[in-house]
């Protein structure tokens, strides 16, 4: 596998980071997760402009361009062969010395790695995912806003480990004052009487790249509204339809939540449809990678 590394490309065994690196030793820099589907390199400005979002917020000068940005996901890809894949961006604060002040830290690590994904089991979209809400509650904007993909993703791991020997196959995670806010790595949906909702950014949750391509197909296509608000668990107990988007899980059924059926029980129909299309949609747009 080839990696590239601070513009370089290096053999995996090669791409070696310093003890020092900040991005280690706190947790200072910001991620993406993208994927590529046949040939296509899917929503690659939105995850870069979030990437540079994610930057800023957190005052991290990424020593490159967006274009040469682009450029260097793309060309990862291609060394790597790969058609459909899973692409991890990087950007460190990079290394400094043991005291976490990043303005002794010179210049930011960029590493970007393109990889195989190991894709969700078909049997979770057929018959839909098991959720638990986590009692860890999702970072406060106050201290830390969950748009930032930072490398700080102690929060979600914590409630991700109360899935242990619960059968459960994502967490639900409230915000501090209890509304839902996203799962743990994953935003999250209901249908309720023909409409489908989402908690608004306010209330402390990634503003996922699914999310947003999601809520364009419910308008553009399926002629629907979303609603973004302020949601509690009684309205997802109660709620027809439910489900989660991500990179890694596209668009997936919930159908239970805390022990307690959601709707049917079964992945709901505009749920169904909406998989549908985001699959379709996939398949059909993004950056080309190998052009003609
Ligand atoms: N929330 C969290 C906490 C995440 O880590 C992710 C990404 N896996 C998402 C939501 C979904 O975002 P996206 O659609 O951009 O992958």
């Amino acid at each position: 596998m080839q990696i590239y590394l601070d513009g370089e490309f290096v053999a995996e065994e090669e791409a070696k980071l310093s003890v020092f690196d900040h991005g280690l030793l706190y947790g200072d820099g910001v991620f993406e997760g993208i994927r590529a589907y046949n040939g296509r390199v899917f929503e690659l400005e939105g995850h870069i402009k979030r990437l540079y979002d994610s930057a800023k917020a957190i005052a991290l000068d990424i020593p490159m361009s967006r274009t040469d940005m682009i450029e260097a996901t793309l060309e990862t890809v291609r060394r790597n062969g790969l058609e459909d894949g899973y692409i991890r961006l990087v950007v460190t604060r990079g290394v400094g010395d043991l005291g976490l002040n990043p303005v002794k830290c010179e210049k930011p690590t960029v590493f970007i790695i393109a990889a195989t994904i190991r894709l969700y089991a078909e049997k979770m979209y057929r018959d839909g995912l098991k959720i638990i809400t986590c009692s860890t509650r999702r970072n406060t904007p106050q201290a830390i806003d969950p748009a930032v993909k930072s490398l700080n993703y102690l929060n979600n791991i914590l409630a991700s480990l109360e899935l242990r020997g619960t059968g459960a196959h994502e967490g639900l995670m409230l915000n501090t004052d209890g509304y839902v806010a996203e799962c743990t790595a994953d935003n999250f949906f209901i249908v309720r009487d023909g409409c489908i909702v989402t908690p608004a950014p306010g209330v402390g949750a990634l503003r996922g790249i699914t999310r947003a391509v999601v809520m364009n197909l419910v308008r553009e296509e399926m002629g629907r509204e979303v609603e973004e608000g302020l949601y509690t668990l009684y309205d997802v107990y109660t709620a027809d339809e439910a489900f989660l988007t991500g990179t890694a899980a596209e668009v997936a059924p919930v159908v239970e939540l805390d022990g307690r059926s959601i709707g049917s029980g079964r992945p709901g129909e505009m749920t169904l449809e909406l998989m549908e299309r985001f699959r379709a949609y996939a398949q059909r747009s993004g950056t080309p990678i190998y052009p003609d």
